[in-house]
């Protein structure tokens, strides 16, 4: 009985895999006529298909630590108290207390990383850039490589400021425009063409920043992933329906009542070369369509912004000890104060009101 129904099986299965094979060489020989008729379109689709490879590259060494680190154990049980440290998407949240520059800075040294940062200083605003040089050098990825990237329409007020080790500067000269509007939504494009034709060989992950800020504290490595977010000082704290997203739906950066996750800030993103790319290029895109249908969003690129983010998650967040209100100004939660917008009278400084 066993053996009869075994041999009845093994025949089924002879015959269905007889069938199956000439049904793949029928599929096969079909295929065949069809490529031999398409040739050229078929084969455009499979070199497509197979070489893309992405322009920017990011290195992925893993987390490595090594035999004889030595760092505070790591709590399953006890952690940053009073915040979030963790987004409903699994992001991280980066706040003092949640990580240990011991190790962090021992597991990054190993990748050789090269890290690209923007800053813009036109008209009136060259008068921040010494406190932003200066204070990044004593705080910013200090031992890192960096490499700033400064856009300025006038080059000859860019203050002589002196570099640490593996650390330069790069000048670049930008047309002056009479609106600060256009020139906080312009640097979405310059750093576009930026990542876009230069940054390939030349960094690992980008930083884009105010230029009307002051580092206090340490901003390192802890600071790195794909795609990085900073919560806004104003709104950490806020219900969603409070925070200052567009609400017109004419407006490409349009965000609807009950959506929302956080209010990132403007003055302060990042990530790896491909995604910010990819950020930056939506956001003109996204900014000239409304610019063609004559609408300009509440709050300029930071609106397009907070849209892209709602959409595309940040896969880390940096809390507001990132980017603070004023040195003057605390709150609870902020144990340190990193980098901070800096006091500034805006009738002084910019081209318009
Ligand atoms: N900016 C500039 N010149 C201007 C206006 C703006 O260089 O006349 C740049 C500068 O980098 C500044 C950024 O655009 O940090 C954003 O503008 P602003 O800081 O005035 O915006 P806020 O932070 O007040 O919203
Ligand atoms: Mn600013």
């Amino acid at each position: 009985m066993h053996t009869h129904r075994h041999t009845h099986t093994k025949m089924n299965s002879h015959t269905s895999l007889q069938r199956s094979l000439l049904m793949k060489l029928y599929v096969f020989i079909r295929r065949l006529i069809y490529l031999n008729s398409n040739q050229t379109s078929c084969n455009q689709q499979i070199i497509k298909q197979v070489f893309i490879e992405p322009k920017w590259k990011l290195k992925n060494f893993g987390m490595h630590s090594s035999p004889g680190i030595l760092y505070n154990q790591p709590s399953a049980l006890v952690g940053r108290t009073g915040v979030a440290s963790v987004t409903s998407w699994l992001a991280p949240i980066i706040w003092e207390g949640t990580f240990d520059t011991t190790l962090i800075d021992f597991i990054y040294k190993q990748q050789n990383l090269t890290i690209a940062t923007t800053v813009f200083a036109l008209g009136k605003y060259t008068r921040f850039l010494k406190d932003f040089l200066e204070s990044a050098e004593q705080h910013y990825f200090v031992g890192f490589r960096v490499h700033y990237y400064l856009f300025t329409d006038l080059p000859e007020e860019v203050p002589e400021v002196k570099m640490g080790e593996n650390r330069s500067l790069t000048v670049r000269k930008v047309p002056s425009l009479n609106r600060w509007q256009d020139i906080s939504m312009g640097r979405m494009e310059i750093l576009e063409k930026l990542i876009g034709n230069e940054l390939a060989n030349e960094a690992d992950y980008i930083f884009c920043l105010d230029v009307d800020t002051k580092f206090y504290g340490r901003w390192g490595v802890e600071t790195l992933g794909r795609l990085v977010g900073v919560i806004h000082p104003w709104f950490f704290d806020a219900l969603r329906n409070q925070f200052t997203y567009e609400r017109r739906p004419e407006s490409q950066a349009y965000i609807p009542a009950g959506e929302g996750d956080y209010y990132y800030t403007a003055a302060a993103f990042g990530g790896s070369l491909e995604d910010v790319h990819h950020l930056t290029k939506t956001c003109r895109e996204q900014m000239n369509i409304d610019a063609a249908n004559s609408i300009e969003a509440i709050w300029h690129e930071e609106s397009h912004l907070n849209k892209y983010f709602l959409y595309n998650k940040p896969s880390k967040l940096l809390s507001p000890e990132y980017l603070w209100r004023d040195i003057n100004v605390g709150a609870a939660q902020i144990k340190i104060i990193r980098f901070t917008h800096v006091a500034k009278n805006n009738a002084d400084v910019r081209p318009n009101p």
